[in-house]
Parts: C-alpha cells; structure tokens; sequence
C-alpha cells in the first residue's frame, strides 16, 4: 500500500464507512444467488499451505527491496524464473528507467480461447518500501504465483495477465509506466483487473475478513460496474476460502492509474493493518500466512471465474459459465444486434453513470435493439445473467 496518498484515503475511509451500513443491506441478495461450481472448487482446492509459506519465506530472504536494491533485482528475477518453471511462454519483462535506477514490469500473458483479446488481469507489486516486505507486498506477489500455478493447465475463455508492478512504493510509478506504454498504445481491452495488496494480516489476530475493494473516486462511470464485480468477488470469497468480507474502497495502489483510464477495477486489502507496514518489522513472523492460503484459494475461484474457466475433457460445468455473446455493429449507428446462448439483460450506461437503457431482456437467440433515440458518444455496456451476475462488459460507441 501506497501511503503518499493518505490525505484522500483518510476521506474515502470515512466515505466507505458511512456507505458500508447501506451496502450492507443491498448486497444480500447478490450473496445468495451464486452457488458452488465443483470444478471450480476442486481446483482451488490445490492450494497448498506449504508452498506459499516457503514462497514468502524466500520473499523475505531476499531483503528490503527499494528501487535502487540488488535485492529488487533478485526478487524479479526470482518471479521470472517461477513462470518459465511452470512452463509459461508469454513472460514479458517490461524494462523501464526511473530515477536512475532499471526497473521491471513483469507481465505473464495466458491466452483465452473464446476471448483471446479480452483480458482479466491481476496484479500485486513486489517492490517494498526500504524493508523486507513479507506482508506488503510478499503476500501479493505469492498469491498470483500461486494463483498461475493452479492455472497453467486450465482452460478459460477470456486471456488472463499477471502482472507483478515494480516501485509501487514511489508512487504506483511501475502500473503508471504500464499504462502509458501499454493499456493506452495498445487500446488494451480488459474485462476487470484484481489487485492483491498487502494480504497478510497481522500475527496474533482473528484474521477472518478481507476488504474487497470497488471504486468509489475518479472516474464515476466505472463506479456501477466496479461495485458489481466487488460484490461478485466477495460472494465467490466466501464460497471458495474461510475468510468473511467486508465491502471498501480502492485507493492508493496500483489499480489507479487503471481506473485513471476508464477500466474497471476491484481489489482485495486486508482487514487488521499489519502495525509493522513500511518498518523492518514486516517480516513473516508478524503476519498469519495462513489467511494468506485462504485469500489465495479465494483469488484462484475469482481468477477462474472472471476468466470463466471451463472443463477441457467437455463436461459441462453446472454454474457460473457464460455463452458466447456478441453485440454489434460497435460503432453502432441506428441499432445493435445481441447474440447470446441464453437469456440475459442489457443495460447502457453514459460516461456520467447514467443508466441509458436499465436491464434490457434479451431471449435466448438474436435480438436487435433500436438505439436511434440515444445521443451519439462513448457508452459502458454490461450483460447480466437471471442472478443479476454480471457475465461480461465493455464499451460501446454509438455514432
Ligand atoms: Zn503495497
């Protein structure tokens, strides 16, 4: 976590907090509607305690991890090596210069069969302020190797990123840096990115809560659909991990320049604040791996479902997965064709989060919707299954 930022977090906090009793009470009907996918669960199920403690026990070994440390350098090249070991061959080292100093992006690209340029990305950063960083951020950095590990093998329809952010800790300068060069340049398209920040609890507590975090700042146009996602994220927590949820909201990592660019974020933070963030003290003694196990079965479950991971040997999956849909032409003129598998809603929202078209029905098949009414511009469109589960969103350009 980012503390350069503290006068708007100490704000937002406040504003989260009056907000949290209302969203209380709204988000319970989200919470009942998902029921366990047994594929899903036996692969989260793979999580292994011993994996991860021994991977931050290295982590920690490594040493304080400032910017200008060989200890960063060892660090990333530890995280390459992991990949190319589980047999990923989309590693790219994005290799940047910042205050003098080289730094690297590393960015692991697994690519969808369905939605090949559609990505669901999740990040963590593995720079530390000058101190070890076990909690912050050696607890992200674990949980995405071990998240890419259980995932080599399977299956999901949308591509899937794992990005580890560099010099976080100076200013998120690492997911900046990405952005400018990358997300931009590229027109980058993403389905919804994850960042895991500083997860590890604190020793000696009941660690059996995780903050999920949606947007509540900057952009408000993504703020519906981020708090959307948020809600599925704690739904499938509970379901796939021990660990109890509490809604937040994201400030002061890596997610915002994301969210800066219109892209919807949502994290996880953990609920008791290591006392020895930013000290030499954030060391593993200090922390509870073991909600760190839990947090990273609940991130595989949201990884496989945000990516909508399947069964390759062709069985069908009972929950949770979505039919193909295609909406077009986009841009879009005087209509849109929606092509989907199975019933859904439609719903438009403009840039000021305005909803434009609330919750449109669309039968199983074809349909065509006249949009000749609506303003010409930039729109967010999200298709939600009977269950009020978002099943996918982008952007529409109406001309
Ligand atoms: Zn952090």
């Amino acid at each position: 976590m980012n503390y350069l930022l503290i006068n708007t977090m100490i704000k937002l906090k406040m504003k989260a907090f009056k907000l949290f009793f209302i969203f209380i009470f709204l988000s319970i009907p989200t919470l009942k509607s998902q029921t366990i996918n047994t594929y899903y669960q036996g692969i989260t199920g793979g999580v292994n305690y011993d994996t991860i403690y021994s991977k931050l026990q290295t982590f920690e070994n490594f040493g304080n991890k400032g910017i200008s440390s060989q200890s960063l350098k060892n660090t990333a090249r530890w995280i390459i090596n992991y990949y190319h070991y589980l047999g990923y061959t989309d590693i790219k080292v994005d290799t940047f210069t910042y205050s003098g100093n080289q730094l690297y992006n590393i960015v692991v690209t697994k690519t969808g069969t369905v939605y090949p340029n559609k990505y669901f990305i999740i990040d963590g950063h593995y720079d530390a302020a000058n101190c070890p960083g076990t909690d912050d951020n050696g607890s992200g950095t674990v949980i995405l190797m071990e998240v890419a590990r259980l995932l080599k093998n399977i299956n999901t329809k949308y591509s899937i990123k794992f990005i580890h952010f560099t010099a976080e800790e100076s200013g998120l300068v690492g997911s900046h840096y990405y952005v400018n060069n990358t997300v931009i340049p590229e027109n980058l398209d993403i389905k919804l990115l994850l960042n895991i920040d500083m997860v590890g609890g604190t020793a000696g507590m009941a660690n059996n809560i995780i903050k999920c975090e949606r947007d509540e700042s900057g952009q408000s146009q993504n703020n519906p659909i981020s708090s959307a996602y948020t809600d599925t994220l704690a739904t499938l927590t509970q379901l796939y991990s021990s660990l109890q949820t509490q809604i937040s909201n994201a400030y002061g990592s890596d997610y915002m320049p994301f969210e800066q660019n219109g892209e919807i974020i949502t994290g996880y933070y953990e609920y008791n604040e290591n006392p020895y963030n930013h000290t030499t003290g954030d060391i593993l003694i200090h922390m509870d791996p073991l909600s760190v196990k839990e947090l990273a079965k609940a991130s595989t479950a949201a990884t496989l479902y945000f990516a909508q991971a399947y069964n390759s040997s062709g069985i069908k999956i009972e929950t949770n997965t979505t039919s193909q849909i295609e909406i077009f032409p986009n841009p879009a003129d005087d209509i849109i064709n929606i092509h989907s598998e199975k019933d859904i809603y439609f719903t438009l929202t403009n840039l000021k989060g305005d909803i434009v078209i609330d919750s449109f029905f669309v039968n199983k098949g074809q349909q065509t919707i006249d949009i000749k009414s609506i303003i010409s511009g930039s729109y967010f469109y999200s298709i939600t299954n009977e269950n009020k589960e978002i099943e996918t969103n982008g952007k529409l350009i109406i001309n």
